[in-house]
């Protein structure tokens, strides 16, 4: 007797179809995952270190104090791009405020020379900085240029101070450990024709001090890091400054310029 011929029950067919779309979609999903899962990798969130010597006797009452500078603000915007509308002074603040609560939640004491839209002479932000004694001064500033350049630099003085070069290595190595367009390098002096010459702030500043330029502002890759890493930037240089005054508190070095500051 021939074989009779099965025939396909009316069931299989959509079944079977349902399940390569099923199949597909799954598959498509898992791309998506993998590549936001690369490109967070980028940005990663770096390993918390913890420092009990920040710490007072009754183990809350922060011992160093970081003075944060948001660049220019009020009347001042600093850099604007002009096809964003994104104004420098927006960002400084922006960053400086997740800066302060980095450091905060290491146990370093934070004094902000501004935490709203104000306007500030360099003259206030210094007095600042001096009269409540910090052990560091962080200036947070972002650059602008032809829109081509990309990339952070951090300056400090000509005289490139060896706690200053630390404080701008160790935050620079962290920054680049999270992602940045270019590393434009820890720079003595600063931009512009006058050779010598250094940032207010820096120079007029008793305490180690760096200026840090935080991308281009007129720079569409330089923005778009600095919009989605904004926070893990700021856990970076946090961690910069923790290990500079962990450094500096192994070498005595607070101590002394305690001593000849007061
Ligand atoms: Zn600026």
């Amino acid at each position: 007797m021939a074989k009779q011929k099965r025939r396909l029950r009316p069931w299989v067919l959509p079944a079977a179809l349902f399940l390569i779309g099923m199949l597909m979609a799954g598959l498509v999903a898992l791309g998506v995952w993998a590549v936001a899962q690369a490109d967070l990798s980028g940005g990663q969130h770096l390993e918390l270190k913890t420092y009990s010597n920040f710490y007072g006797g009754t183990g809350d009452t922060p011992l160093y104090t970081v003075c944060i500078d948001a660049g220019h603000g009020g009347d001042d915007s600093g850099a604007v791009c002009y096809e964003t509308g994104r104004v420098e002074k927006d960002d400084n603040l922006t960053f400086a405020l997740l800066l302060r609560q980095e450091l905060r939640g290491i146990g370093i004491g934070v004094v902000m020379t501004r935490t709203d839209d104000t306007t500030l002479s360099l003259e206030q932000r210094v007095a600042i900085a001096e009269s409540t004694n910090c052990d560091l001064f962080i200036c947070a500033h972002r650059n602008s240029g032809n829109g081509v350049t990309g990339g952070v630099e951090i300056w400090i003085d000509d005289d490139m101070n060896t706690w200053e070069m630390f404080l701008g290595s160790n935050i620079m190595t962290r920054l680049e450990q999270v992602g940045i367009q270019e590393n434009l390098g820890v720079k003595g002096g600063s931009a512009g024709e006058q050779l010598n010459v250094d940032y207010y702030v820096n120079s007029h500043t008793s305490m180690p001090s760096c200026l840090l330029e935080l991308g281009y502002i007129d720079n569409v890759e330089d923005n778009s890091l600095f919009t989605r890493y904004q926070v893990q930037y700021a856990e970076a240089t946090a961690q910069g400054i923790a290990a500079t005054l962990d450094q500096m508190i192994q070498n005595g070095a607070l101590e002394v310029r305690r001593e000849t500051t007061e």
